[in-house]
């Protein structure tokens, strides 16, 4: 299965919806986020691995900052957490 699909799968959510608006985009210290959530996004389009091995998606506060960040449905949180998993799947956890 694609990383769009597993996304899709298991948070419910299609990035597919995103308008990269870049709305989401928040002012979080680069420690925390490498990648703007609009471009995380991008990458699971694209089915890039990047995605889940990013700060962005391991950083606690983006997550928390994640719930509301698209203001077009997106369900970020979701999206974030499905990634986590994921990743931990994949490492055998
Ligand atoms: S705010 Fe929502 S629609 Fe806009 S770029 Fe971010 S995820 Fe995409």
């Amino acid at each position: 299965m694609t990383l769009r699909g597993m996304v899709k799968r298991v948070s419910g959510q299609d990035v597919h919806l995103c308008h990269a608006c870049n709305d989401c985009d928040m002012d979080i210290p680069a420690k925390e986020m490498d990648i703007p959530l609009s471009s995380l996004v991008q990458l699971i389009l694209l089915n890039d691995e990047e995605a889940l091995h990013c700060r962005t998606v391991w950083s606690d506060s983006v997550l928390e900052a994640s719930r509301h960040a698209c203001k077009r449905g997106l369900d970020l949180h979701a999206v974030i957490t499905a990634l986590r998993e994921e990743k931990l799947r994949r490492d055998g956890y």
